[in-house]
């Protein structure tokens, strides 16, 4: 149990307008903090007002990249509880980005209470209009003034909170995709099983590149062969071929294991949904679509949730799925998922968690 002493602001904040939130761009009026240093463990747990950090400029984390990251929402339900979705998981896959960046590990009772006290605190910020959440956003930072390659010995656990507005104001509406064969963003071995501030700087060549060409996001494929798919964006992705769903193993560590990629294979296959995590070239998906078995293609994650793919571009050769409209399986995704989020629907799989 961690004993969080709370430092309040004088005076709240005004609440954004619920219609222009955005995704985050306005942070709530508190945020929490734990600092690390060897020998001592995680120590000084605290709420403190949101306001800038002070760090050396010989701090690792700017040097060295050391950092973590996760990601997860809060949803305020019509009778006014919010619930958090599935937080055991992301607190699991933090303890394993930290093992992977040689990071200490926090006690997973500790991150929840931490999360779940925050979120309490700041519970007003929980926006209650229609597909609007509150954002978590946990990291951990190399805080060692020292300049030398080596595993930090200081670092600072952060946790801040941002209201969010519907991914979708307008409806679910598919997305272009760019299939990258010149830039990969993981290799076997590599940090893609990681939620690493560092995949993302090396991914942003490739999402500028599809920003130029017009497309919304890229497809990304394994790092040796540029053959099979790995993932789309901060989406992991299906395809529904024929009467079978496909999704990309993780057996290579190359693919971020995303708590919504995991919520979709248990809904699929509770509804009798064959789903295969295997291997998917891009020659399969292609070869898929000229025979017409291809149905659908969606990515999935805590943003967006679902995200319909309506075109694929491989180096100039165009396929358009499902006529550029979203497909059967990809809205009763969104529909069952939203649903247990906001918790309009029946929460069989036990996987929401009521802040208080
Ligand atoms: C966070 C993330 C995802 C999605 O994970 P969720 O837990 O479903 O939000 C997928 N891919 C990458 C690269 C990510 O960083």
């Amino acid at each position: 149990m961690l004993n969080i002493r709370i430092d309040s602001i004088a005076q709240r904040k005004e609440k954004p307008d619920s219609d222009k939130l955005g995704f985050g761009k306005y942070f709530t009026d508190h945020m929490f903090i734990m600092d690390y240093a060897e020998g001592k463990g995680w120590y000084d747990p605290r709420i403190i007002p949101f306001s800038d950090l002070s760090l050396s400029p010989a701090a690792m984390v700017f040097h060295y990249g050391q950092e973590m990251f996760e990601g997860l929402k809060a949803y305020r339900t019509s009778d006014g509880k919010i619930l958090l979705f599935r937080p055991d998981k992301n607190i699991e896959r933090m303890n394993n980005t930290n093992d992977r960046l040689c990071i200490p590990r926090i006690d997973p009772a500790d991150a929840l209470q931490a999360i779940r006290t925050l979120v309490d605190y700041e519970r007003e910020w929980v926006p209650d209009k229609e597909g609007t959440s509150l954002y978590i956003r946990p990291f951990i930072i190399a805080t060692d003034a020292a300049l030398g390659v080596h595993v930090a010995h200081n670092y600072m656990f952060v946790i801040i909170l941002s209201p969010v507005g519907s991914y979708y104001p307008q409806g679910i509406n598919p997305v272009k995709i760019y299939i990258e064969t010149e830039y990969v963003r993981a290799v076997k071995g590599g940090t893609g099983r990681a939620k690493a501030g560092g995949n993302y700087a090396a991914s942003l060549i490739g999402q500028q590149k599809a920003d130029k060409l017009g497309y919304a996001q890229v497809l990304w494929l394994d790092g040796i062969g540029h053959k099979y798919i790995d993932e789309v964006g901060a989406m992991n992705v299906f395809f529904v071929v024929g009467e079978e769903i496909l999704t990309p193993s993780l057996d290579d560590g190359s693919i971020l294991p995303g708590v919504t990629r995991a919520s979709c294979i248990e809904l699929l296959r509770s509804w009798g949904y064959d789903v295969a995590e295997r291997k998917i070239s891009v020659d399969e998906i292609y070869e898929a679509s000229k025979n017409g078995s291809l149905k659908e293609a969606f990515g999935t994650g805590t943003a967006a949730v679902i995200s319909p793919i309506g075109e694929l571009n491989n180096d100039g050769d165009i396929i358009t799925l499902n006529n550029g409209k979203i497909g059967p399986i990809s809205q009763k995704l969104y529909d069952n998922l939203t649903g247990i989020q906001w918790g309009k629907k029946e929460d069989i799989f036990d996987w929401t968690l009521t802040v208080r």
